[in-house]
């Protein structure tokens, strides 16, 4: 089955079409396959219709509220209204843009501008944060966590998922869910790779990396510390404790790699991520104030509000909340 290109100009519905501009339309549209008027068709409509109908089977959703009408133009008597996601089966399409549809046990006429093949997506949840939540507004994430200043002893907050088994902070993440089903809608993939990393785990982590050190490459312990910090966070210093910093990269890879700012996941990031409130956090050139190396994959969620604002300015969060 082939359907017909859908015009997402949002023409709307009550604009004057004259008759004029139907047959000036229609003789300008290629010839269509079939050019006989529908049997339901009335004999006004047949008699000089301007147009052509071109026969088709097709399941449509509106795509927004539109009338449904006895003829294909805006002077046609309205005959009833498809809300958002109602279906409609299509057995026609007009050389001048409408639909001819099946409705309350007839055969009638909507707009192509309205009626898409794709369901339009249910609306987003409404987010509930609960009771005396720690973080109040949204500019209570604007702030700085990092080896120097680790999340402060009451830092409580409630998670949700992102992706498989990795959680967010609960508004980091449904910001997170959003830019990863935005990247989807344009064909970009993104893998989450970390997020939230309970202090425990970072300990653990930690510990871990200093002892491999230690052993396999015969550090001392504050070598192997030191060594460590570059790349590690110190429990509690982390963002990825904090549940506001995730690490994505591309289907194709398992492990964080700076040639990730090569793929087409990272430009469509560098040119979205601050959108859904979410920064570059560990820029180049700025290893010295962050203490962390260029992470081409580390997103940090500082809120809408700023997230574009500490891109733009070139500066890390750091200098940027000085
Ligand atoms: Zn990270």
């Amino acid at each position: 089955m082939n359907l017909p290109e859908i015009s997402t100009a949002p023409v709307s519905d009550a604009s004057e079409t004259t008759p004029e501009e139907q047959t000036a339309l229609a003789e300008t549209t290629a010839a269509p396959e079939t050019t006989a008027p529908p049997e339901s068709a009335p004999p006004e409509a047949t008699a000089a219709p301007g147009y052509t109908i071109e026969a088709l089977s097709a399941k449509l959703y509106a795509t927004d509220t539109l009338n449904v009408r006895e003829f294909p133009t805006t002077e046609a008597k309205i005959v009833g209204q498809l809300n958002v996601g109602d279906e409609a089966e299509a057995v026609g399409l007009t050389s001048h843009g409408w639909y001819q549809i099946r409705y309350d046990g007839g055969v009638f006429f909507a707009k192509a501008d309205y009626l898409s093949a794709e369901k339009p997506a249910e609306p987003e949840e409404q987010l509930t944060v609960p009771e005396n939540y720690y973080f109040a507004s949204e500019d209570d994430y604007f702030f700085v966590v990092n080896k120097e200043k680790p999340l402060p002893e009451d830092y409580s907050i409630e998670t949700s998922f992102v992706q498989g088994s990795y959680e967010l902070e609960i508004v980091a993440a449904q910001h997170c869910r959003e830019m990863i089903e935005a990247a989807a809608r344009d064909g970009i993939d993104l893998k989450v790779l970390s997020a939230y990393r309970t202090v425990n785990y970072q300990k653990k982590l930690f510990e871990r990396n200093v002892n491999s050190r230690m052993e396999d490459d015969g550090m001392t312990y504050e070598e192997a510390y030191a060594d460590v910090s570059i790349n590690i966070a110190p429990p509690g210093g982390s963002e990825h404790n904090a549940g506001l910093a995730v690490d994505i990269i591309d289907r194709n890879h398992w492990d964080t790699y700076e040639a990730f700012e090569d793929t087409p996941e990272f430009a469509w990031l560098s040119e979205n991520a601050t959108k859904f409130g979410f920064i570059l956090r560990y820029p180049k050139g700025k290893e010295d104030i962050t203490g962390y190396i260029y992470e081409p994959w580390h997103y940090r969620y500082v809120g809408v509000k700023y997230a574009s604002d500490v891109m733009n300015s070139g500066l890390c969060l750091e200098e940027y909340i000085g």
